[in-house]
């Protein structure tokens, strides 16, 4: 068997870990953290419909237009199909509807346009005096369920999932690697490195005295308004900009986001200037948020593609892939692409080292944590698996499903050990 380790339990990391398993290859994911916990557990909890990029990036529109029905459909129990809306507040925006309704049809992405009113029966609390609004074909994803979706997936192929464990270095035959539990190194061999780091990519690239890897660390702030006040996704009909979107997500609302070039990932916190502004611009949108309470902000940091000329509202959230006979590194794409990165990463993986067989995982439904309530009573013990079944019927039920996931990745980690 070809090993390969994966660097990273993002959304990239896991989805290629997922691709090259299920093409016979044995796979060694890392992660310093837990799964998710770099940007992929900090995003903004959208599956673009491709709407937002029509305009501006339209090679990344096309593939938010294929992929997030992709997601959709592989992962149903992660995903609530709640539409988008695109919603103009003045002439100027009206206007730039007609250069959307454009680039809407040129990337083939779902739209209609609506008439004011019907858009205010929908949705109660939007400022009374839009001027132009288009419904678009966003939906909303619960990022923990579904990044713990795919690694009991990978895991269930043959993957072992090694989270709280951190890349220290590079040797002739693979990794380096520090548990941050137990505090024990110790070295992973493997045939191929892919460097799914996200952010921190070009950290690791260094590491490895590889060729610099073009990542543009872009940092984004968002503001978690109490209580769930639109019901669909609202973007401001205007090019991508600060504070442009709002997201319906479980009972809260969550307004972003920002975006400021930065040189290291992990200094990065919510900005108080940057969380005015989205309080300013989501109440444009939304009235009631302006005295509406903020019950947390949290940011976090784009893995961007950097090119001569960009910024980060400007770059590209397309990806590129760059490879040596031993490492491969991802960088940029959207958590709603992340599946097709995966995928051509694993491709480009596949051919360097002579794997056969095609990806198959966007016709592979994922399992969903609760799939994975066996694997949690036997790697952490009948007692566990009673906890989290205990919660089920309860006044809490929807809270307290979160405990499957944190409980599945737990299982993870000590199933991958003991394999
Ligand atoms: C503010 C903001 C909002 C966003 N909103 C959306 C959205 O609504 N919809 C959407 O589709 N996309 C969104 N995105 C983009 C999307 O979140 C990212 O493109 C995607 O999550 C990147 O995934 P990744 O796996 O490449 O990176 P990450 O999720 O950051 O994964 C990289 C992982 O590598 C790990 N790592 C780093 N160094 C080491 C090491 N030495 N050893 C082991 N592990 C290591 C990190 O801990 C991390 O978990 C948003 C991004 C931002 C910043």
């Amino acid at each position: 068997m070809t090993r390969v380790v994966v660097i990273g339990a993002g959304a990239t990391g896991l989805f290629t870990a997922l691709d090259l398993t299920m093409r016979g290859v044995e796979i060694t994911l890392v992660e310093r953290g837990d799964l998710g916990s770099g940007t992929s557990g900090k995003f903004h909890g959208m599956l673009h419909s491709g709407a937002r990029y029509a305009v501006n990036d339209p090679q990344a529109a096309k593939e938010c237009v294929q992929e997030s029905k992709i997601m959709a459909e592989i992962a149903p129990h992660a995903v609530e199909d709640t539409g988008g809306l695109f919603v103009a507040l003045n002439e100027q925006e009206s206007a730039f509807g007609d250069r959307l309704m454009k680039g809407l049809e040129s990337v083939g992405a779902e739209r209609r346009e609506l008439k004011p009113s019907e858009v205010l029966r929908e949705e109660p609390h939007l400022n009374p005096s839009l001027t132009r609004a288009i419904w678009v074909h966003d939906r909303v994803v619960r990022g923990y369920d579904l990044l713990t979706s795919v690694a009991l997936t990978a895991f269930k192929n043959g993957a072992k999932i090694l989270t709280f464990t951190e890349v220290k270095g590079f040797t002739e035959k693979g990794v380096k690697v520090k548990d941050l539990a137990s505090g024990q190194s110790y070295e992973l061999t493997a045939d191929h490195v892919v460097n799914a780091a996200g952010p921190w990519t070009f950290k690791l690239a260094e590491l490895a005295g590889e060729k610099e890897v073009e990542v543009m660390p872009t940092a984004g702030t968002m503001a978690v308004f109490n209580g769930r006040v639109v019901n669909a996704v609202i973007n401001r009909m205007r090019p991508p900009s600060d504070g442009d979107i709002l997201v319906p997500y479980g009972e809260v609302t969550i307004s972003g986001t920002t975006a400021k070039v930065i040189d290291d990932p992990d200094q990065v916190e919510a900005d108080e200037e940057e969380v005015e502004l989205l309080r300013r611009e989501s109440s444009s949108l939304v009235p009631i948020l302006e005295g509406r309470k903020i019950v947390r902000t949290y940011a976090s940091v784009r893995p961007l593609v950097k090119q001569p000329g960009s910024d980060g509202r400007s770059a590209t959230r397309d990806f590129v892939i760059r490879s040596s006979y031993r490492i491969t590194s991802v960088v940029g794409g959207k958590l709603t692409t992340s599946r097709l990165v995966g995928e051509k990463a694993a491709d480009v993986v596949a051919s360097n080292l002579g794997v056969r067989g095609e990806s198959r995982t966007s016709v592979t439904p994922l399992m969903s944590p609760e799939d994975g309530v066996e694997l949690i009573s036997k790697s952490l013990g009948e007692e566990m698996r009673w906890l989290v079944n205990s919660r089920k019927g309860g006044v809490d039920e929807e809270r307290y499903s979160v405990v499957f996931p944190f409980a599945l990745s737990m299982a993870l980690r000590r199933a991958s050990r003991e394999g």
